[in-house]
């Protein structure tokens, strides 16, 4: 398969990333629950540049340069379109997702008023699956590019927000529901379903 075709489908599943964001983002604009705690900190806007430089401008080189060809792979085509399937699966499961959270999404960390706890769907084993999906289409990206640059910039950006919210993020849950959040922590895990329940 051309190299055009591969750049065609990153191009899809990038654009299908953008408009389940999109969708959502929208219906958080217009929603009536109104952020009730905002903990949005200066360290939190400069790591989501961070994850929006890591991602924009390696895939940018990936697709109008080529100055990645030092991190080439040379998979062979099942496997560069088996990458193509993780991100859009992922892109998928981001989807549903954004469906169970509802008005209790927010891009940063908020309260909503009459923020509820969700933990059905995705959220009845893992605590953050957002986190999980996009790490998976971030995943997929690495074989389906054929190169390992663009991704791994990705992950890490993402990474950096990732461990710089996550605690707060768990925290500001517990001040809000209390032993619930407990109890709901005890019983998934972060990214992945827990492997055993804990004592
Ligand atoms: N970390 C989650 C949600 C990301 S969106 C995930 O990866 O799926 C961030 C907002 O979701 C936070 O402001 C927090 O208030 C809210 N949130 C996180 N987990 C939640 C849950 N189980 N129920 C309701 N809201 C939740």
């Amino acid at each position: 398969m051309p190299e055009r075709r591969y750049k065609l489908l990153f191009v899809i599943t990038h654009m299908l990333f953008i408009i389940v964001r999109l969708v959502y983002g929208q219906r958080y604009k217009r929603s009536h629950a109104t952020t009730q705690i905002n903990r949005v900190t200066t360290q939190e806007k400069v790591l989501l540049g961070g994850v929006a430089v890591s991602y924009f401008v390696p895939n940018g080189f990936w697709l109008f340069s080529n100055r990645l060809k030092f991190a080439q792979l040379g998979l062979r085509p099942w496997m560069r379109l088996s990458g193509f399937f993780i991100s859009l699966a992922s892109i998928g499961f981001f989807a549903w997702v954004h469906k169970t959270l509802g008005d209790n999404w927010s891009p940063t960390l908020e309260i909503r008023n009459q923020h509820e706890l969700i933990e059905d769907g995705p959220y009845a084993t893992v605590r953050h699956p957002m986190y999980t999906a996009i790490y998976g289409y971030y995943i997929g990206l690495i074989p389906l590019m054929n190169n390992w640059f663009p991704g791994l910039m990705a992950l890490l950006g993402f990474t950096a927000l990732y461990v710089g919210r996550v605690d707060h993020e768990e925290q500001l849950m517990r001040e809000q529901f209390g032993a619930a959040y407990e109890e709901y922590a005890q019983r998934t895990g972060r990214l992945l379903p827990r492997w055993q329940p804990r004592e």
